[in-house]
C-alpha cells in the first residue's frame, strides 16, 4: 500500500487503556490516522487519578512490544526485577524459588504509571488524537460506523476503515460482534475474588526483600505482594467470596490473618490492615474466549476484549501487548493490507490466546496449592538442571511463557512432551536404581552374585529344595556347592 493511501485511513481504537493505546503507537507510526476514545477522563490530570492503583509483572512478550515502539527501555527503568517466588510458609518460614537463570526476571511496574507512559506516547503522534470522557455506544463493525458519547451528552456518529476494539473484559465493540453468525463466546467467573492492601516502607526502606514476588500460598486461597517503586509492596489478596463474606468486622480480619498469615500483620500494620480491607469491596476476576477475533476487514478484537484471563500466569497484558506486536508483523509482512492481516492475525492469535487462558486457569491451583509441596520444589530444581545441561531441549514452562516469544499453544504442547519424557525418564532411572539395589543386596549374600544370574536354573534348584533365599552369604555358598563350583 502507498504511503498516501495509509495516511487517508482511518482507525478508530476503542479503550485508552493499556492495551488501546500501545496499538495506537504501532498504528500512528505506520502513518494511520488514529482516534483513540476513552471512557473515562485523562488519568494524568490528578483530579481523575484513581485511587491505589495495582502493580503488573510485565515480561518478555511484554517487553519485546515495547521495545518495537522505542519505549522498552524507559519502561523497564520504572520497574523492579523480579527474580524469583518467595514463599512464605505458615510458620514464617522463607524459601525462594527462581524463576530462571540468573539473568532471567519479570518486572514489577505501575499500571498506572505505564498507562501514563503509553498516553503520552500516543500523543507525540502528530496524526493520533485521544478522545478522552467519549464513550462508545454502538457499532456497526462490518461498516465501520461507530456512536460515541462526549461530555456533551450528544452521540455522535463516526465512519472508519477499521474499528480496533480493547475497550477491556467487557468490551461493547464485542458485544456487536457476538450478534453476528458463527462468533463463538463463553465466560467464566472463577469462585475468588481479589482485594488489595499496602506493605508501607519501613525505616524508609522495603519491608521485605524487595527482588521477589513474595506468596504466601494457602491451598484455597493466597496472598502476593509485588514490590514498588516508592518502597512499598502492593498485596493481593485471592480467596473465594464466601470466605471474604465471612470477615465482617475488625476482629474477624484481624483473626483471619493471625491465622493464616501472622507475618504479614507487623509489616501492613493493624489498623492500616482493617482499614484497607473493609475500603473497597473484593473483586471479581472473569475469564473471556471467543472466536473469531475479527470481522471482514472493518473491526478487530485485541487485548482483554479478545480474552479477559485470570491473573494467575501474570500474562494479560502481556499477551496484549504481544496481540499488538503479532499485528503490526503482520502488517509489515503483508503491506499494511487489512484484508489479508485481520484474518492471519485471528488464525495465528486464537490458539495462542486461548492457551494462555487455559494456563493462566492451571496456574490458578499451583501458585495457591502446588507452591507448597516439596515435589514443586523438586520439580523446578529438576527443570533448571535440565534446562541447563540441554538449553534448547527442554525448556521450562515459566521460562517459555515469560521469557520468550515461543508461541503459546506451542509452549503448552512442548510443556505436555516435556513433561511425558520426565516421567519415563523418572521411571527409567527408578527401574535402574531398583535393579541396582537388588544387585547389592545380592552381592552382600554372595561373594560372586553374577553366578545366580548367569545360572538361574542352579538358583531354582536351591530354591526348590530350600524354598528360602541363602540368609547369609558365606553359609548359603557352602550351602550350594555346585554354584560355587562352576
Ligand atoms: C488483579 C489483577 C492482576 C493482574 N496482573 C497482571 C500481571 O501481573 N501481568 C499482566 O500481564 N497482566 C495482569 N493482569 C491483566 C491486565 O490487567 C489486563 O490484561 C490488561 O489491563 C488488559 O488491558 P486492556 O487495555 O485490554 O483492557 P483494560 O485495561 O481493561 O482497558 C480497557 C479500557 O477501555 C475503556 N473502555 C471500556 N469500555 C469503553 C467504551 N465503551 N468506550 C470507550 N472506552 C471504553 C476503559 O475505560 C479502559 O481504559 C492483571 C489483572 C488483574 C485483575
Amino acid at each position: 500500500m502507498e504511503l498516501s493511501d495509509i495516511q487517508r485511513k482511518k482507525i478508530a481504537v476503542i479503550g485508552g487503556g493499556l492495551v488501546g493505546s500501545l496499538n495506537a503507537c504501532f498504528l500512528a507510526k505506520r502513518n494511520f490516522q488514529v482516534d483513540v476514545y476513552e471512557a473515562r477522563e485523562d488519568l494524568r490530570v490528578a483530579k481523575f487519578a484513581r485511587g491505589r492503583s495495582i502493580n503488573l509483572a510485565l515480561s518478555y512478550r511484554g517487553r519485546q512490544a515495547l521495545h518495537a515502539i522505542g519505549l522498552e527501555d524507559q519502561i523497564v527503568a520504572q520497574g523492579i526485577p523480579m527474580r524469583a517466588r518467595m514463599i512464605h510458609s505458615l510458620s514464617g518460614k522463607k524459601s525462594a524459588v527462581p524463576y530462571g537463570t540468573k539473568s532471567q526476571y519479570i518486572l514489577s511496574i505501575s499500571r498506572e504509571n505505564l498507562n501514563k507512559e503509553l498516553l503520552t506516547a500516543v500523543e507525540k503522534y502528530p496524526n493520533a488524537k485521544v478522545h478522552f470522557g467519549h464513550r462508545l455506544l454502538k457499532c456497526n463493525p462490518e461498516e465501520g460506523r461507530i456512536t460515541v458519547l462526549g461530555s456533551d451528552k450528544v452521540p455522535k456518529d463516526a465512519t472508519y476503515d477499521l474499528i480496533v476494539g480493547c475497550d477491556g473484559a467487557y468490551s461493547t465493540v464485542r458485544t456487536h460482534l457476538m450478534k453476528k453468525p458463527r462468533f463463538d463466546y463463553s465466560q467464566q467467573y472463577i469462585p475468588h475474588g481479589y482485594m488489595e492492601l499496602t506493605i508501607p516502607p519501613k525505616n524508609g526502606d522495603y519491608a521485605m526483600e524487595p527482588n521477589y514476588l513474595h506468596i504466601w500460598p494457602r491451598n484455597t486461597f493466597m496472598m502476593i505482594a509485588l514490590p514498588n517503586m516508592n518502597k512499598s509492596f502492593t498485596c493481593t489478596l485471592f480467596m473465594p467470596f464466601e470466605e471474604f463474606e465471612k470477615l465482617l468486622s475488625s476482629s474477624d480480619v484481624l483473626n483471619f490473618f493471625q491465622k493464616y498469615f501472622p507475618d504479614s500483620i507487623p509489616l501492613i500494620g493493624e489498623q492500616a490492615l482493617v482499614q484497607d480491607f473493609f475500603l473497597l469491596p473484593a473483586q471479581p476476576m472473569i475469564s473471556v474466549k471467543c472466536s473469531s477475533f475479527h470481522i471482514k476487514s472493518h473491526c478487530v478484537l485485541m487485548g482483554d476484549a479478545a480474552h479477559a484471563i485470570v491473573p494467575f500466569f501474570g500474562q494479560g497484558m502481556n499477551a496484549g501487548f504481544e496481540d499488538c506486536l503479532v499485528f503490526d508483523e503482520l502488517m509489515d509482512k503483508f503491506n499494511n493490507d487489512l484484508s489479508v492481516c485481520l484474518p492471519e492475525y485471528s488464525r495465528l492469535r486464537i490458539p495462542d490466546d486461548h492457551a494462555i487462558s487455559d494456563l493462566s486457569m492451571y496456574n490458578y491451583i499451583e501458585m495457591r496449592a502446588h507452591v507448597n509441596s516439596r515435589w514443586f520444589i523438586f520439580q523446578k530444581t529438576m527443570e533448571r538442571f535440565l534446562h541447563a545441561i540441554m538449553p534448547s531441549t527442554f525448556i521450562p514452562l515459566y521460562t517459555m511463557v515469560a521469557f520468550s516469544r515461543i508461541r503459546y499453544h506451542e509452549a503448552v504442547l512442548r510443556w505436555h512432551w516435556q513433561k511425558k519424557v520426565i516421567n519415563k525418564g523418572l521411571f527409567f532411572f527408578g527401574t535402574l536404581i531398583a535393579i541396582g539395589s537388588t544387585y547389592l543386596l545380592m552381592c552382600s549374600m554372595s561373594l560372586r552374585p553374577l553366578h545366580y544370574v548367569r545360572r538361574p536354573w542352579d538358583w531354582l534348584t536351591y530354591f526348590q529344595k530350600t524354598t528360602c533365599f541363602p540368609a547369609n552369604s558365606m553359609e548359603s555358598l557352602k550351602e550350594i556347592p555346585s554354584v560355587i563350583s562352576r
